[in-house]
């Protein structure tokens, strides 16, 4: 089994990745691709969760295929992973406009929040600016329980 090449653009462009990667997404993949832009940004599916999503669409396709495009469609700039916890990775939409917001994550359901905080993008500008390194992108992820998962 070989591997995707990494091609996808270290800002995760959407617009270059769709130049330079348009061809490759065939059906399956665009239908994967739909459903997260379906649900709109601010969506973080695992492959359990979209696997389960195309089968309510009557569309079958194994749990392996699905991770396969979960993680081509990454390489490809179209989404983005988060590790976010043992249980399970989580993919959402690598949009321009949607990367300077941070994750709390429930380590034991996978209940996701986004949230902004102006103080960790600057503590990442500065933190670039210190060592001349240019800025991409400054995300935090929160690893917590969620209410339903405090016992
Ligand atoms: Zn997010
Ligand atoms: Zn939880």
């Amino acid at each position: 089994m070989s591997l995707p090449s990494p091609s996808a653009p270290a800002d995760g462009s959407l617009q270059q990745g769709l130049h330079q990667d348009g061809r490759r997404l065939t059906p399956q993949r665009k239908r994967v691709l739909e459903l997260f832009e379906h649900r709109g940004s601010g969506c973080h599916l695992s492959a359990e969760e979209v696997h389960q999503q195309l089968a309510s669409l009557q569309l079958k396709v194994s749990l392996a295929t699905v991770y396969r495009t979960l993680r081509l469609l990454a390489d490809m700039g179209f989404l983005q992973e988060l590790e976010l916890s043992e249980g399970g990775r989580r993919f959402e939409l690598a949009h321009g406009d949607h990367r300077d917001h941070h994750h709390l994550v429930c380590i034991r359901c996978g209940r996701t929040e986004e949230f902004e905080s102006e103080p960790v993008l600057m503590a990442g500008a500065d933190a670039a600016q210190q060592f001349g390194f240019k800025l991409i992108e400054s995300s935090l992820n929160v690893r917590a329980l969620c209410p339903n998962c405090q016992d």
